[in-house]
């Protein structure tokens, strides 16, 4: 029988595992102060964490080391184990893969334009090549991945795994997961892209230590992952979060998903392009749209103001529901100041104010990374099962 000493020695074994796996390699005083442990307890553990072959002494901390003079410090650091992971996002616009090893230090990674909404089985046949590239590219043959993540622009069945909805009209009734797995031979775990963009963000980015979030990915969609007490709630069939088919103006434009006047119709990236292009004699591009927004330009902080106070409408509703602590704000708009300002002032105005005062609204750190992280992040959940 296990005895309560054991099962505590275990907890405590786990907390400095997790602590190495969400911030790389650390000193052990680093992780005395991070785990609360003492310090014999941390030597302790770590002694029987190295001789079961879970951690390893290095010297590299993955970055350059700062110390001036003398030796690098001793590190601990989770022993990689043979082979790697894929992580594949989908986007409207766009494929990103990226190889990594196990413990999801990226080793490589592709980004391609592709019109994705056309035609899935295109999509999947270029997404399948990517790997294929990325893994060469990280010196791995297709026989050393062990499992792939991947995120699709659109709400997928909790229990077929499919896309259900006409959102993505080149996808209707496919299973990528399947799809993808037929092309490369090896397990692919499927979600949404706002899902895996809220677990990254959770998990090494701004949302590292909250429990209660909503991350909303601002891009060529519009969409929503929400976490609750520390996990993703995807919901009865997989589709919470469509923050994108709010409806807000019942005569409005008609949206990809069948309804009228969609929160999507009004925000999205394409849409602001077309708002904001007739005024510039450039073409403008996302890009061009966020140095204008730093630098202060009148046109451009109007409407991606506009565009944060629509969301921000929304949201208000959403956090009296759920009363998260934390709003990230992704996708490729999710940099920008006028719009995570626009968000705060609707938020601030529309949610009950004890709501609104227990809530804080970030951008991103991962940007429009965020998805192919968590798509990484997926595939090593699934694989050390
Ligand atoms: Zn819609």
């Amino acid at each position: 029988m296990t005895s309560s000493l054991e099962r505590l020695r275990d907890t405590n074994r786990r907390s400095i595992t997790s602590l190495l796996a969400a911030e790389g390699p650390m000193s052990r005083a680093d992780l005395v102060r991070g785990t609360g442990l003492s310090r014999t307890t941390v030597s302790s553990l770590v002694g029987d964490l190295i001789s079961t072959g879970h951690v390893v002494e290095t010297t590299d901390r993955g970055r350059p080391h700062k110390g001036g003079s003398g030796r690098p410090p001793l590190l601990v650091a989770l022993s990689t184990p043979a082979g790697g992971v894929a992580g594949v996002d989908i986007g409207h616009g766009h494929v990103r893969v990226a190889v990594a090893d196990r413990v999801g230090t990226v080793l490589a990674e592709e980004t391609a334009e592709v019109d994705v909404d056309e035609d899935g089985a295109v999509a999947l046949d270029r997404a399948a090549r990517m790997v294929r590239q990325a893994l060469q590219a990280a010196g791995l043959e297709l026989s050393d991945l062990h499992a792939v993540g991947m995120c699709v622009p659109a709400p997928l069945d909790r229990r077929s795994a499919s896309i259900r909805t006409g959102i993505l009209p080149g996808w209707r009734e496919l299973t990528p997961g399947d799809e993808l797995h037929r092309r490369l031979g090896v397990p692919v775990f499927a979600d949404n892209d706002a899902n895996l963009g809220a677990l990254a963000e959770l998990g090494q980015g701004a949302a590292r230590g909250s429990s209660d979030l909503v991350y909303v990915k601002v891009a060529s969609g519009l969409g929503a992952g929400i976490v609750l007490g520390g996990r993703l709630h995807r919901g009865a069939s997989g589709i919470a979060g469509e923050l994108g088919h709010v409806q807000v103006d019942e005569d409005g434009q008609v949206c990809r998903c069948g309804n009228r006047g969609c929160l999507e119709t009004l925000v999205s990236a394409p849409r602001l392009l077309a708002l904001l292009q007739p005024a510039y004699d450039v073409p403008l591009s996302i890009e061009r749209i966020l140095a204008l927004d730093d630098d202060g330009d009148a046109g451009v902080r109007r409407v991606l103001s506009d565009a944060g106070r629509a969301v921000g409408r929304a949201l208000a509703d959403l956090c009296n529901n759920l009363n998260p602590e934390l709003v990230v704000v992704g996708g490729s708009l999710g940099a920008s100041t006028s719009l995570g300002e626009g968000i705060r002032a609707a938020v601030d105005r529309f949610a009950q104010p004890d709501t609104a005062a227990a809530l804080t609204v970030v951008s991103g750190d991962l940007g429009d990374r965020a998805e192919v992280v968590g798509a990484v992040s997926l595939a090593i959940a699934r694989v050390s099962v």
